[in-house]
């Protein structure tokens, strides 16, 4: 830890550090982030304005170390004292010396000895003790902007400053999925990565099922030419398909070297490399780590290092483009591989003939996900879970005919925490939530208390269905709309790839099958069933048809 010399502070970027709680939360996850941890938790309270703590299993300080990392200027990351190939987040020194000018910062902190030590600092000064805590680093920050009324007055709503730090650690566990994260707001909740460090995993945490589902992933190293020499640029991420969109681009998130940041060129790259598979107005769920050697990368270009300059912007965004234009048809071309298998054009889906069924017979599994049935000329092969779905879609259409979805009581309720946009969707579409078997109301913070779910054929949807339900909900044309929603509601409960069925459950469930109105396609519209006809098995083996 040492004080940087005044050449270095001069070069530094200037300008306000804490503009708003969100800024407090940024720069403490860089810290810890710094400090290699494994998990932060991330603990807000109301606006944040109250109370930010942020905990991490970090290297922590030493006591000596922990005194002067509250003052100006003094870091532990610039070893050289150069900004030019700066390789950690923070490099300033500044900003826990900024948080505490404006709020009551409490560190405490372990570096792996027997006691750690506790600093306070606040209008009356720095108090230092010792406390017992193990390796890591907590800190603490209360009443922020007490001694600055006309910057806690300019402060949003509650809500949507809580939006604000929501969003931005939901950007640094989606770009830095090897780390834990966990969000909690009012002692609740809001999400929490595993740290598996796959980026479909921070994915499936912050957002829902279809996101992490619906997707694709990217690990690639290209070669940018840099003036005569060339040096590695890495790309790794989760792109969603084009059938999961928003209408921001807050969604498109993108690091460098680790650092989330915005920079438009390379966003945009991203959104040409989905090119005409976006429709207009929507923009694409994605996450898009760059690593670049860090001399090519400028951090100090921006007061609160929002944005960073590259050098070679236009080859990386060209770059960025194909890679993303690549890894999207290919995960297209597999999609539709998967539906031809081989024997060339032999497997078509069935789609008119409903007797088909009648007289299907059974015969085995294949694969852990497909049944095989012998229906005279034909071997069926049907997709377990999607015949699922289509069954399930069925009842479920006829129950809520009847008298709705059943739901299943949540006791205690759960709490989800929606975006304004979604909770004020929760009371326009009331009604609508009530018919598919939701019990919520907003219950304040952006957040929704869900009583009941929906609980269709006896199996108990998952609160976080309530997300995607509403998505659906705005998004939809009025006729669409509740088709869709119970396709997406009988899929949950839904057998997956691989689930045991015995013989019995497999010969009803083709049974059931056969009695639906519209058996051969799942209520997502892709196939249940694909018929092999005898006469393309037999000219496989050379020899001639049983029959005609
Ligand atoms: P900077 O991150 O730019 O160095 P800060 O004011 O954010 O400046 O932090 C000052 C110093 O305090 C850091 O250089 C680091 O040594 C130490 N520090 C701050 N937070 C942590 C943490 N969570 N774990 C370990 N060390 C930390
Ligand atoms: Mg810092």
């Amino acid at each position: 830890m040492r004080r940087l010399d005044r050449e270095t502070v001069d070069r530094i970027a200037a300008g306000e550090v804490v503009t708003r709680p969100a800024r407090v939360v940024v720069e403490l996850v860089e810290n810890a982030l710094d400090a290699d941890a494994d998990r932060i938790e991330v603990e807000v309270w109301g606006d944040g304005t109250d109370r930010i703590r942020v905990v991490d299993d970090g290297r922590g300080l030493s006591a000596d170390e922990a005194e002067l990392a509250v003052e100006r200027h003094t870091t532990s990351k610039l070893p050289a004292g150069e900004l030019d190939a700066v390789e950690t987040l923070g490099f300033r020194g500044e900003a826990l010396a900024s948080i505490a000018d404006v709020a009551r910062l409490t560190l405490s902190t372990n570096d792996g000895g027997p006691r750690g030590t506790r600093i306070r600092v606040d209008g009356d000064g720095v108090a230092a003790g010792s406390v017992g805590r193990g390796r890591g680093t907590t800190v603490e920050v209360r009443d922020l902007f007490h001694n600055r009324p006309v910057r806690k007055e300019s402060l949003a709503a509650a809500s949507t400053e809580f939006e604000r730090i929501s969003d931005r650690v939901a950007t640094y566990a989606l770009c830095r999925p090897s780390v834990a994260f966990t969000l909690d707001h009012d002692d609740r909740q809001v999400f929490a990565t595993p740290g598996s460090g796959a980026f479909a995993d921070a994915a499936l945490s912050v957002y829902d099922r279809t996101v992490a589902r619906e997707r694709t992933t990217l690990d690639t190293v290209a070669t940018l030419p840099v003036g005569d020499r060339e040096v590695d640029l890495g790309l790794q991420g989760l792109l969603a398909y084009p059938s999961v969109t928003r209408s921001t681009t807050a969604h498109t998130r993108v690091a460098v070297n680790g650092r989330p940041v915005s920079l438009p060129p390379i966003r945009r790259a991203i959104e040409r490399g989905y090119g005409s598979l976006l429709p207009g107005d929507r923009h694409p769920v994605a996450v898009l780590a760059v690593s670049l050697p860090p001399r090519m990368v400028d951090p100090n270009v921006h007061p609160t290092k929002e944005t960073v300059a590259l050098r070679s912007t236009d080859a990386v965004a060209d770059i960025v483009e194909t890679a993303v234009e690549d890894v999207l048809s290919t995960a297209d071309l597999r999609r539709s591989a998967e539906v031809a298998m081989d024997l060339d054009s032999s497997l078509t889906p069935v789609d008119a003939d409903t007797s088909a069924l009648a007289n299907a017979e059974f015969v085995g599994r294949f694969g852990g996900l497909y049944l095989l049935c012998d229906a005279g000329d034909d071997l069926l092969v049907i997709d377990q879970h999607a015949a699922h779905e289509r069954i399930n879609y069925e009842r479920l259409r006829e129950a809520v005919e009847a008298e709705g979805v059943p739901s299943a009581t949540l006791d205690p309720p759960a709490t989800l925490s929606l975006s304004p946009a979604e909770v004020a969707a929760v009371e326009s579409h009331a009604s609508d939530l009530a018919r598919l078997g939701f019990d919520c109301d907003p219950f304040g913070g952006g957040t929704v208390r869900v009583r009941a779910i929906p609980a269709p054929l006896g199996r108990v949807a998952d609160p976080e269905t309530l997300r995607e339900t509403l998505a659906v909900l705005r998004d939809g044309d009025d006729t669409g709309r509740r088709d869709d929603l119970l396709a997406d509601l009988a899929c949950h409960p839904s057998l997956k790839a691989g689930d045991d069925l015995d013989n019995g459950e497999a010969a009803a469930l083709v049974d059931r099958l056969g009695a639906c109105e519209r058996p051969f396609v799942c209520p997502h519209g892709r196939p249940t069933i694909l018929a092999i006809d005898e006469a393309h098995l037999a000219g496989g083996f050379d020899r001639h048809p049983r029959r005609g």
